[in-house]
């Protein structure tokens, strides 16, 4: 099929293209994001393949069908970003990459909330300079913590085990769906205000929903356990990055570590060195000595790269040849995928 590819990076256009030798498509790569200004480029390909900052709204998705477009590929798990509504009014199937490597970002998790806890991208910069003072150095131990895990998918439930089972965390977790297996090697499920008071870690695994969005605000902030580290490779928009500063900014949060953004659209995956950056909030962030943040890079592993040119491929070739779409995403099920692999850790 032909497919007009947006958002493409050189390591994108590197695995798609080595993955497409078993396939066949014709891939025409644009490195701009899809939006309004682009879609043209887009005019007369059956199929669009995106990514997790492009914002497919109706006016959009409208565009896209009256110029032919009648599938959006997307190379990510989480489908906030598209109006699956519209979508389906329009006539355009959506197919989604739902697990590609959760061990990616549940490693890269553990990565993060470890370099927080244990100040090593300060001690690095420190070193480099010939400082070996440890002076503000002091982090904690994990064993025996009481790390909150919100969301027990794929991603989190393999954060939840390796807190368990390799650290020797006390691990509370919250959601809807209880993971027999989890609660088998000692995860305790509780309500969400329960974790929120128990946790010195809080790590956020939910899809981004009207529900979950800013499930981490000034309220929740408040209720939380004095001094608690906050860790998040899911969304951005799960956490109010304005009552995040100020928790902050009082003591109330101890240290925070992000992947994600709820205004990353206007920055991640570029290179901003030159410019000006125009959000405050963003930059206030960055002052802090105990924030941490990394450009939505949990996924970009080689092995996850490989995995998420594979399923899209395929999901487009099922569609060229009209064959049941196993990884579609329908508006209706949005509040059913997350119980789409109840085994978790796929
Ligand atoms: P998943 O669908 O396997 O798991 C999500 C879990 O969240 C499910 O168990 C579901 O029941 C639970 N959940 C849903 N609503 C909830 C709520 N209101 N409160 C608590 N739990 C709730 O998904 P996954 O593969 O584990 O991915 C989790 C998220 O990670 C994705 O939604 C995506 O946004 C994010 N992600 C980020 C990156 C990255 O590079 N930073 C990469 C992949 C995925």
């Amino acid at each position: 099929m032909r497919v007009a590819v947006f958002s493409t990076k050189p390591y994108d256009r590197q695995y798609l293209s080595e993955t497409n030798a078993a396939f066949g498509h014709e891939l025409v790569y644009f490195e701009p994001k899809l939006d309004l200004t682009t879609a043209p480029l887009a005019d007369g390909f059956p199929a669009v393949c995106v990514f997790v900052n492009d914002k497919l709204d109706r006016d959009l998705l409208a565009h896209l069908a009256a110029a032919g477009t009648r599938l959006v590929a997307l190379r990510c798990a989480g489908f906030n970003n598209i109006d699956l509504v519209a979508a389906g009014e329009l006539g355009i199937d959506v197919v989604r990459v739902p697990a590609y490597s959760p061990h990616a970002v549940a490693e890269f998790t553990v990565a993060l909330l470890l370099a927080l806890d244990r100040r090593i991208p300060r001690a690095w910069a420190r070193v480099r300079d010939n400082n070996f003072s440890l002076d503000g150095l002091i982090g904690s131990d994990l064993f025996g913590k009481t790390v909150g895990v919100v969301g027990t998918g794929r991603i989190g439930g393999l954060v939840a085990r390796c807190l368990k089972l390799g650290f020797g965390c006390r691990v509370l977790a919250f959601d809807q769906w209880h993971d027999p297996a989890l609660v088998e090697i000692g995860i305790e499920y509780r309500p969400l205000a329960e974790v929120l008071v128990e946790a010195d870690i809080l790590t956020l695994h939910c899809p981004l929903t009207p529900e979950t969005h800013h499930l981490v605000n000034a309220a929740t902030i408040e209720k939380a356990r004095p001094g608690f580290m906050l860790v998040n490779t899911s969304r951005g928009a799960l956490i109010d990055a304005e009552a995040l500063v100020e928790g902050l900014k009082s003591g109330k949060v101890g240290g925070v570590a992000l992947d994600v953004y709820e205004q990353e659209a206007d920055l991640f995956f570029e290179d901003l060195s030159n410019e000006i950056i125009q959000d405050d909030v963003f930059q206030r962030l960055l002052t802090f000595p105990n924030v941490l943040v990394t450009g939505h890079q949990a996924f970009l592993t080689a092995d996850a790269l490989r995995a998420i040119s594979e399923t899209t491929l395929h999901n487009i070739a099922a569609a060229e040849k009209g064959e049941v779409l196993e990884n579609i995403v329908v508006a209706e099920s949005v509040s059913a995928a997350p119980r789409d692999n109840p085994q978790g850790g796929k």
